[in-house]
């Protein structure tokens, strides 16, 4: 039988024309069940401004609890690359630095989740979802999130960052070529980070998000505080949320992160196991 996810907020009446309800279908109910944290893997959430760094670290500590790192960005530019019959619509939302209609991003997870399933996945950490109260209502309805990381930078950088990011057109992997140096001023420390750059074989191949430019940027921080801010809120007043400030780059970031996660221990382990 499908799972009706009914936990809603309360429509308001202006809304109320538009209310649906959102399934996911029996595949998808058993994935998100309400198991106990202990017959699982986790299921984290990473949270914070578009250029913040969330694909970076949070497809590390996947590689490193062996759960799946779950983009909604990269199951929106997957259907936008398929031709599929929401890519044109698709293409117009997200060069435009909009959001996706919670429907849509809603289908395209479940049909993830149902995939991850079939292959036997267990736990994941979700980036980029969920981005509005909306969507952490439903995904609170149906499964349990343990930890939702935040992660944040300062706002001029995170514009140089995505000015600056790349991805390998054949291997997928995210780089980033700029070189960022902000003096300490008004207070705020300084902050260096080096370029993350590809290695020689995919040099060649580097391409930039159509939605990396200026303008678009610039509405996607914009959209981030007006709609998806509110779920930081919605977390934190549930004891959810761990906040981490990045102090720089990767070499300076990461092992703060790990501690911050008690897993500073854990890598260790692992590395000694392997
Ligand atoms: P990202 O790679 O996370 O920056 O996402 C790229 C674009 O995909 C966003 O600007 C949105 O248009 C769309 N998108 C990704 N995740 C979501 C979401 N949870 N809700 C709505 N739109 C999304």
């Amino acid at each position: 039988m499908a799972a009706t996810l009914t936990r809603l907020s309360k429509p308001s009446s202006s809304s109320l024309s538009h209310f649906r309800r959102f399934t996911f279908n029996s595949n998808t109910a058993t994935t998100l069940s309400r198991k106990d944290p202990k017959d699982r893997n986790v299921q984290w959430v990473f949270l914070g401004c578009p250029g913040v760094g969330k694909g970076t670290y949070a497809s590390r500590l996947c590689n490193l609890l062996g759960v799946p790192h779950i983009a909604t960005g990269d199951l929106v530019r997957e259907e936008l690359a398929s031709s599929g019959p929401l890519s044109h619509q698709l293409t117009e939302i997200v060069n435009q630095g909009k959001l996706v209609s919670d429907e849509i991003i809603i289908s395209l997870l479940s049909k993830r989740l149902e995939a991850g399933e079939a292959k036997g996945e267990s736990g994941f950490i979700l980036d980029g979802f969920p981005r509005t109260i909306r969507q952490a209502e439903i995904l609170e309805g149906v499964t349990d999130i343990d930890l939702v990381v935040n992660l944040k930078l300062r706002k001029d950088v995170l514009l140089e960052k995505c000015l600056g990011r790349r991805i390998c057109s054949e291997c997928g992997k995210n780089f980033n070529v700029a070189s960022i140096n902000v003096k300490a001023e008004n207070g705020n420390p300084g902050m260096s980070m080096a370029p993350l750059l590809p290695p020689s074989h995919c040099m060649s191949k580097l391409v930039t998000r159509s939605d990396d430019t200026e303008t678009v940027v610039t509405e996607r921080l914009r959209i981030y505080n007006e709609k998806s801010q509110p779920v930081e809120e919605f977390y934190r007043s549930r004891g959810k949320i761990l906040e981490f400030d990045l102090p720089g780059g990767i070499p300076a970031s990461w092992p703060k992160l790990l501690e911050a996660l008690n897993l500073d221990d854990y890598e260790e382990k692992q590395s000694a196991a392997a």
